[in-house]
């Protein structure tokens, strides 16, 4: 760990019911404010969801607070060393649901939801040759980095989960099915779903993706490419072995690469995979056409 590395970013969820959580949201937002820290919260009537980022000190001031509150006094965090904030501003949201899922019955995790595997377990499981393994993120994250043999999910939001399980996995009700997503949030609702639906084995990696990276025991084996995350990193590494893969293809030129820019372009933002060179001979640009409005605003000004 290097000296710079005096700032933290936390990961967590909980699903608790809060009972007022327009109220919490105004009064969280002023305490995250005052205390300095910056980051994305979404709070619901189910539960809470941010990720922040902030010095050493702020964010365990944090994690101390929430554990004295009832509601939170058990909640987990996952933990990244940072050299510097990870959001540039402090965001509190109420939101009808934590994850955007929109299925027809309400999802409880606390009373529906698929086993819970430890990282070792979920790496153990992984080996057997009988299993489905699916990716419960949304396309553009698996194309950076996935377990090996997991299934692409042909999404790119969640609440698009539900009909394509319908549609793909119906036959397969009978199969032991494990999933994954970056911290563990989504797949609480996602094998619930599955469970609602008639699969009769369904198991989770407990704690995501980000948990998996930092066993002492797995180090991320099996793990292919960098995990995405929603933060100004964008990716993270998370196989500490020498099976370090790059899986993502530059989006112009498809040699391997795994960074992701934004198009240049305002009116698109494009998030793409993009080598250095294409990005310099490209102009951070996404397409042709992007590139013309950009050279077309910049000999405006
Ligand atoms: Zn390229
Ligand atoms: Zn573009």
């Amino acid at each position: 760990m290097s000296e710079q590395q005096n700032y933290q970013i936390l990961l967590y969820y909980k699903f608790v019911q809060i009972p007022d959580p327009e109220v919490f949201k105004d009064e969280h937002l002023q305490y995250c404010k005052d205390l300095g820290l910056k980051g994305r919260i979404l709070v619901a009537s189910e539960g809470i969801n941010g990720t922040v980022s902030g010095t050493i000190e702020q964010t365990e001031q944090y994690m101390q607070d929430m554990h004295a509150n009832p509601l939170f006094a058990d909640m987990v965090f996952k933990i990244d060393p940072s050299e510097g904030h990870a959001f540039k501003k402090m965001f509190v949201r109420h939101r009808e649901e934590l994850v955007t899922f929109r299925v027809e019955d309400e999802l409880d995790p606390n009373m529906i939801s698929g086993a819970r595997l430890s990282p070792q377990q979920f790496y153990e499981q992984l080996q057997r040759d009988d299993i489905i393994v699916i990716d419960g993120r949304n396309d553009y994250e698996y194309d950076i980095g996935h377990f090996r043999n997991a299934i692409r999910p042909e999404v790119q939001s969640f609440r698009e989960f539900p009909d394509w399980i319908r549609e793909n996995l119906s036959e397969h009700k009978d199969k032991t099915i494990l999933t994954y997503c970056t911290g563990g949030i989504r797949c609480e609702k996602l094998t619930g779903f599955m469970l609602k639906e008639g699969f009769k084995d369904v198991a989770q990696l407990d704690g995501g993706i980000v948990t998996y990276g930092k066993d002492p025991e797995v180090q991320g084996r099996l793990f292919d490419g960098k995990c995405y995350v929603f933060d100004e990193r964008i990716s993270v590494p998370i196989n500490q072995t020498d099976e370090d893969i790059i899986v993502g293809k530059c989006h112009h030129c498809g040699k391997p690469e795994d960074r992701y820019i934004n198009c240049d372009n305002d009116a698109c933002h494009l998030q793409h995979v993009c080598c250095e060179e294409c990005e310099e001979l490209h102009h951070s640009c996404c397409s042709t056409e992007c590139e013309e409005i950009v050279a077309a605003s910049h000999n405006a000004s």
